[in-house]
This record gives C-alpha cells, structure tokens and sequence, in this order.
C-alpha cells in the first residue's frame, strides 16, 4: 500500500499543499475530487517523484520513494495531456517503457534519442507483453498506426497501454479522460474500472468531475485549497458531506 504522509509544498508565496496524509490500500482505487486550483496534480506529481515535496514523504510497500530508484519504482503515470511519440507506431509507443527498462543506465537519455522504430519487435518477451496490453485496450488492429492517424479516444487508450505495459503496482492518472467527448469519456470509464477489475492495481485517480469519481472510485478524496478535507466512500460523502465546502462542491450540478 501507499502512504502519503504530512506532504506539504511551497511556490512562491503560495502554499499549494498543506500537510497532505492519505494511505491507498493496495488495489484500492482513490480518486482525488476538486476544484481548479487545489493541488491535485501537484499531489500527483509529488507521489511519481517527479517533483520534490517541502516537507513529509510518500512510502510504497514499507519503503521510502526516494530511496528507490525511477525505474524500480512499479509506478506508472498518465498525464492530463497524453503525449505519444508522433514518430512511432502504436506497437513502438505501447513497447517504449519496456525498451527503456531494457536499456539499463540509459533511463537518464532522453527517451525518443533512444527509442528506434521496431526496436520493441525484437525481443520475444517485449513482443508478448505488447500483444497482452494491446487486447486488453482492443488497440490489436491499430498497432501499426502513427498516433496522428488515431482519434482521441484511441489515443488515450494507447497511453493508458503503455502506462500499463510494465505491470505497474501503482497506477496514477491525472484527468486521463479530459480530453474525450462525453460518449467516449463513459466509454473510456468503462474500460477504466474494468482494467482496474481485471489487474487490481492500487490507483490514484485524479478529476474534477463528480460522475467519474463516483463510477470508478472505492474511497474519493475531497480536496480544497492545498488541504484534504474529507475521505470516504462515494455514498457516504453524498450522505453526509463533513463541512459546507464539501457540501456546496457535490452539490455543483454534474
Ligand atoms: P486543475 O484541476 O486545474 O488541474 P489542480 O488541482 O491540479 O488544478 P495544481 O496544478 O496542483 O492544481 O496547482 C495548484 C496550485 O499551484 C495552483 O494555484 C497553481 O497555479 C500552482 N502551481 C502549480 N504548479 C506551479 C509551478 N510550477 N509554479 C508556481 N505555481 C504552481
Ligand atoms: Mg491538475
């Protein structure tokens, strides 16, 4: 499991996060519900390491983050906007993780001087876990395509794919369906909690949209100002939200 505890941060004058505690069960999956504003990326990017906290830590299975290494963290990340590699195929984009894992002491390299086209066909045992990933995503047919030529809900698949390609044991997503249009965002949240059912990966969901958090998630953080003001089930924070911010944020129309 994830413990996230007494994380704070500073920009400027501006405290972002204020002493953020939290533990994720392993397999649960918590959402981070919020406004504009509220820290819940900046809470993300903290746990993935990608930036430093002020203070406090984040512990995954007993240990420290920081002690252990980027690429040993099991730790897979989507951002808001997916960035594909517009030069590789769906196979090469889905394979990446697994091509850099493989280069050990080149994770530092920036990753698209590293990555050639068909470097992931190669290897049997790279070749198998992309084939897994991409039914799973139903991307099978699409494997030779270049990013450009796919829609934005195909897109976002193949981010999740290689995001998931590594059997991660923590998964964080960051506003992964933003982007879509409201059939493929249902559609696409559908795939979402269905993966989720199938691996059992402990997620940390990142949204600002009530109906999404309510559909996907076992506990949903409630985030104001930098601060976590309430965690609990989906039901029982409509039943009893802990203070009127809370109150007057579930009952913004959705
Ligand atoms: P949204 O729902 O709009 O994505 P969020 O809850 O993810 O919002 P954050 O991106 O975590 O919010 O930002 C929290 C606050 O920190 C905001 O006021 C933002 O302007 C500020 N902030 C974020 N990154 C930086 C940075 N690198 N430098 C200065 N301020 C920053
Ligand atoms: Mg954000």
């Amino acid at each position: 499991d994830l413990h996230i505890d007494k994380i704070s941060k500073r920009y400027g004058a501006t405290d972002v996060l204020r002493g953020i505690s939290l533990r994720v069960a392993a397999g649960e999956f918590l959402t981070l519900l919020g406004p504009s504003g509220c820290g819940k990326s900046t809470l993300l990017r903290i746990i993935a390491g990608l930036e430093r906290a002020d203070h406090g830590h984040v512990r995954a299975g007993g240990r420290g983050l920081d002690a252990i290494a980027p690429k040993d963290r099991e730790l897979a990340f989507v951002f808001q906007s997916y960035a594909l590699y517009p030069h590789l195929s769906v196979y090469d984009n889905i394979a990446a993780p697994l091509i850099m894992r493989e280069l050990t002491g080149f994770e530092r390299l920036p990753v698209i001087g590293a990555l050639l086209p068909g470097a992931g066909q190669r290897n049997r045992s790279i070749e198998e876990r992309v084939r897994q990933t991409s039914a799973l995503l139903k991307l099978d047919a699409l494997l030779d395509r270049r990013p450009a030529a796919l829609s934005g809900g195909q897109r976002q698949r193949v981010a999740l794919g290689r995001a998931m390609v590594r059997n991660p044991k923590i998964f964080l997503m960051d506003e992964p369906l933003a982007n879509l249009d409201a059939a493929l965002r249902i559609h696409t949240r559908g795939e979402i909690a269905r993966l989720h059912r199938e691996m059992g990966t402990t997620t940390i969901f990142v949204t600002h949209d009530q109906a999404e958090a309510a559909a996907l998630s076992d506990r949903v953080a409630i985030m104001f100002g930098g601060e976590i003001r309430q965690v609990a089930s989906p039901a029982d924070l409509y039943r009893e939200p802990v203070d009127l911010d809370v109150a007057r944020f579930l009952a913004q129309p959705f």
